[in-house]
This record gives C-alpha cells, sequence and structure tokens, in this order.
C-alpha cells in the first residue's frame, strides 16, 4: 500500500476517532456518500465557512450575501441546462447488477493501457544508460503501438460524446474488451443518460407537474435573486452576491470520503459586470481566490489551476483550482465566466426582464457573470489532508498533531488545572470565564498533563494553559504552543492578546488586506 493511501486511511479513521466526521446512520450501516459532522467538525466547518464569508461579505464593499431556499420553481432548471444536460452515461452489467459510469470505465481502460507504457519506459530505462526517454516514447514498438491505441479510443470517445451517441459508447467499452470487476463478464445493457438532480414531490398529489428538485447548485437561487438584490441594495455594476447552502447530486461513483458527497455545501459569488469586461474580472478573481487559499498557510506546491479544455454550456472561459488530496491533484474550487447565459435564460423562461441600467453608459443591459465556486466539503477536506501529521519526537516518542490554520481549529484555547484540587479548578475556571466569549475552549481535569496536551494535539489546539501552584501564589501559567510544544509562563492578564495574535480570524483576514 502506498504512503499516500496510508495517509488517506489514517485520515478517515483520524476524522472519526476525533469527532470530526461520522458515516451517516451508522448504526444502520450508513448511507452511500453522506457523512455527519461531529463535535470538531462543526467547528472546524463553521470556521471555513466564515473564512470564506468574511472575506468575501465583510471585506468587499460591493459583495452582499444572501439564503435562498433549497427548492426553487422547476422551471429554474430548465432555464440553467440542468434538467436537460446535468447528467452522467450510465452502463450495468447484467449478471453482477453492478451500476457503472459508462465515461469512468473508459477513462479507466485508457489508464491502463497508459501504465504499460510507463512500465516499459521504466524497463528500458533501467537497462540503458543515458536513456533518452523521448526518443523512446516515439520509436519504441510496442510503446507505438499501445499509443496508437489510446489515441484511437480516446478520438472515438470524443466523437461519440460530441454527438451523444450512446450505442456507439457501449460499443467502445465491447471492443476495449472491458469486462465487469464483480462478475468478470462483458454482459452489459445499453448506455443511458442518467439526470444528477434528486426529485421529489411537492404537495400530496404526485404527477409530472408537482415535481420538483433539490438544487444541485446554489448559483441558481443566486440569479433569480440579481434583481431583488440589485434594486433593494442599490448595487451598481459591478458587484457580487455570496451564498453558501446545501447543494445535492446523485453521485453515481460516490467514492473517496467526503470528496464526493450526494449532499454537500458549496460557497459560491456571482460577480455581475459590463459585458466585454470578463476576462480581465477573470484573471482578476482567480487571484483573489489563490490568495485567499494561500493565506492559510498550506504548502502552495499542492495548489495549481488547471484550465478546463471542454467548457461547460455556459462558459466562455473556466478553470479549476486543483488540490493534490491523497488520492491526486483533483478539483477543489471553480471559476467561470458565465456570460450572460443565466440571466439571459431566466429572462427567456419567466418573460421578466433581467436586464441592468448602467448610468454611467446610460443604457440597459444583462449583466455578464465571473463565478467561484467551492465545495465546503472538500475545502474541509484538503485543509485536514495538508495538516495531519505523525511527528517522530528527540524522546524517541512519536506524536499525532493536527497542525489546522490556527484561526480555523475547532478549540483555540485548552484550560488545565495541574491538579483536580487546591483551588487549581477554579482559577483555572477564571480564566475560562475571560476567554469564552471570544473563543470556543475547553477544560479538562482528567488524565496526566502529557495526555492532555496529546488530545489537544490530535484535534489541532492552537494553545494549551496550565494552571499549577506556581499560578495560585503569583497569577502566572504556562501556555503551550501545538506546533513547537514550547511551553512559556506568562500572566493570566497577558493571555488574550497573546492568543488573538494568532488565533482570531482577524489576523486571518488582515492577510487578504
Ligand atoms: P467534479 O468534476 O468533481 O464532479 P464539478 O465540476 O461537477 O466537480 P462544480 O459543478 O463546478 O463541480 O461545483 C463547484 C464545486 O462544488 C466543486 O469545485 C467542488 O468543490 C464542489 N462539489 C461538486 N460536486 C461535489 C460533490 N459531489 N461532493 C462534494 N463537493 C462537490
Amino acid at each position: 500500500m502506498s504512503n499516500q493511501e496510508d495517509l488517506f486511511k489514517n485520515l478517515i479513521s483520524h476524522s472519526k476517532e476525533y469527532g470530526f466526521i461520522f458515516q451517516s446512520s451508522e448504526i444502520y450501516d450508513g448511507l452511500s456518500a453522506v457523512y455527519d459532522y461531529g463535535q470538531n467538525g462543526v467547528l472546524l466547518k463553521n470556521n471555513i465557512r466564515n473564512y470564506w464569508w468574511q472575506s468575501m461579505v465583510q471585506l468587499n464593499e460591493n459583495i452582499v450575501g444572501i439564503d435562498a431556499a433549497i427548492f426553487m420553481h422547476p422551471t429554474t432548471w430548465k432555464a440553467s441546462g440542468h434538467v436537460d444536460a446535468f447528467s452522467d452515461p450510465l452502463i450495468d452489467n447484467k449478471d453482477s447488477k453492478k451500476r457503472y459510469r459508462a465515461d469512468v470505465l473508459i477513462e479507466e481502460h485508457v489508464a491502463k493501457i497508459e501504465a504499460k507504457i510507463d512500465k516499459e519506459v521504466e524497463k528500458a530505462a533501467k537497462r540503458f544508460e543515458g536513456f533518452d526517454e523521448k526518443m523512446f516514447r516515439s520509436t519504441n514498438a510496442r510503446v507505438l503501438e499501445y499509443q496508437n491505441k489510446i489515441d484511437e479510443i480516446n478520438e472515438r470517445f470524443k466523437k461519440a460524446l460530441n454527438e451523444n451517441d450512446l450505442t456507439e459508447v457501449r460499443q467502445i467499452i465491447i471492443d476495449c474488451d472491458i469486462v465487469c470487476a464483480v462478475s468478470g463478464s462483458k454482459n452489459w445493457t445499453d448506455v443511458r443518460q442518467f439526470n444528477l438532480m434528486f426529485s421529489t414531490q411537492l404537495g400530496s398529489v404526485a404527477g409530472d407537474s408537482d415535481t420538483i428538485y433539490l438544487r444541485p447548485e446554489t448559483a441558481q437561487g443566486i440569479f433569480v435573486n440579481f434583481l431583488n438584490v440589485q434594486k433593494t441594495g442599490r448595487m451598481k455594476i459591478p458587484f457580487g452576491i455570496a451564498q453558501t447552502g446545501k447543494a445535492f447530486r446523485n453521485e453515481i461513483v460516490a467514492r473517496q470520503f467526503i470528496f464526493r458527497m450526494r449532499e454537500f455545501e458549496q460557497m459560491e459569488m456571482q460577480f455581475f459586470i459590463r459585458p466585454g469586461t470578463q476576462k480581465e474580472w477573470y484573471e482578476n478573481w482567480k487571484q483573489i481566490r489563490l490568495k485567499w487559499h494561500n493565506a492559510l498557510g498550506i504548502d502552495a506546491n499542492k495548489k495549481r489551476f488547471h484550465d478546463h479544455i471542454k467548457l461547460a454550456h455556459y462558459a466562455d472561459a473556466a478553470c479549476d483550482i486543483e488540490f493534490e488530496f491523497p488520492f491526486g491533484f483533483k478539483e477543489l474550487e471553480g471559476i467561470h465566466s458565465r456570460t450572460d447565459f443565466d440571466l439571459r435564460n431566466h429572462e427567456q423562461f419567466s418573460g421578466k426582464k433581467q436586464q441592468y441600467f448602467d448610468p454611467e453608459l446610460n443604457q440597459s443591459y444583462t449583466p455578464y457573470v465571473i463565478e467561484t465556486s467551492i465545495g465546503l466539503d472538500r475545502m474541509f477536506l484538503a485543509i485536514m489532508a495538508s495538516s495531519l501529521k505523525e511527528e517522530k519526537l528527540e524522546d524517541g516518542s512519536e506524536r499525532v498533531v493536527l497542525s489546522l490554520p490556527a484561526a480555523l481549529a475547532p478549540i483555540k484555547v485548552a484550560v488545565f488545572p495541574l491538579m483536580g484540587k487546591d483551588g487549581m479548578p477554579e482559577k483555572a475556571m477564571e480564566i475560562m470565564n475571560i476567554l469564552k466569549f471570544d473563543y470556543n475552549c475547553w477544560y479538562e481535569e482528567k488524565d496526566n498533563i502529557g495526555k492532555r496536551y496529546r488530545r489537544q494535539d490530535a484535534i489541532g489546539t492552537p494553545y494549551c494553559i496550565t494552571v499549577d501552584q506556581q499560578s495560585l501564589e503569583d497569577n502566572t501559567v504556562t501556555i503551550r504552543d501545538r506546533d513547537t510544544m514550547k511551553q512559556d509562563r506568562v500572566s493570566i492578564d497577558k493571555i488574550p492578546s497573546i492568543i488573538e495574535e494568532k488565533v482570531s480570524m482577524k489576523s486571518l483576514l488582515k492577510k487578504l488586506g
């Protein structure tokens, strides 16, 4: 098993053991791709959301927030294109009854051939001194044969997708001899498009006209409220509307813990601009969002931009900020130049004008939109993955530490009386009573102090304060730093300012300027 796989397994068990994430309805054996956040998880999640919200709504005078409902008029999803185009191609194996995403089966098959090429290259590199990889790849007969196969499959697959030719997609699976991982057979059904939206019934009468959807993205709640906000807030273009909230997608291949969930949370901001200025704003928002990520101090090499080659139906430019998860670089956030697609379609479907009168130009137009869209749960996973560490200490022992960005840590300060007697608990409670109005604090008497420190390390608490005998005499305590494990003796009245500098949201937001 690779290191990365180990890391990921550890992360999942650590998340459970320390009250961050539980499988939903675990006592009934769980519900696939649905998760619950525990007592520490909810605090971390709230902090990530607050960091995003405050960076958008509080720091920008031209961005305001809303909180739209999850249910929306069904025509919303006609206008947005989700009813017709938000789907995955599915195929079932008739013997095992297992269901697959047809595109994933083909992509995995191609990846296997690529792996064969890599193996040939690796073998040759070991055999020849001064090995020229480029030359080898372009001349070796076996490699060329594999490469031709890949090109041919990709070409056919791209064409089939563009022409929405699902019979051809099935034929590719058959021609590639792709078998079901469970039954080992090639007994495949036809390929069907499967819409990812969950539907339900409004009211008590079942029927087509009453079908409504659980929103698959939060963005449409912003678009349909564009004029409400613009008019009541007297907003002038350029301006943005931000929203965080639940979204639902009936994901077929739901794996990788909270990376791909059926119920998840998005943090989206739509920035309304003059047509023609989208290139400039798109670049601008790419940089602003990268700065937001970098301010957290997570290794910059773990993030990269990835431009979309195939653009969604609504976009004229799009990229992802990818993060190196334990299972590889994957999308964390999308930044999309959505043109006037959404507002124009809502205007057409609703019959209500969705235009803005620009007093400077003395003219009305449908604004263009730059969207930034990030999954809160994915951000949570990225932060956990880059924070969880096993450290070897100088005395040969080991510790598990979650080096979360301090401002996001669930508990900011733990306060411990060294012993549960002699007035130490009372003194510790005095400190709790000073700090608890600003921060989530934790009080604990049980176990020896070393164990108490380790437990706080494991949930990422930046500071531990210990009240000892001396505290009762001179009003000083020791304060221990999670990362350096250094303990300093400080006077109790200095504690709030020491803590604030490192753990307050303000200190993090200030890095954004
Ligand atoms: P993917 O390609 O991974 O399916 P997407 O391109 O469909 O993602 P968007 O529609 O751009 O994703 O959604 C914006 C953001 O919402 C993503 O960057 C991701 O962080 C988050 N997101 C999307 N789907 C899920 C999901 N099933 N579970 C958790 N987060 C998700």
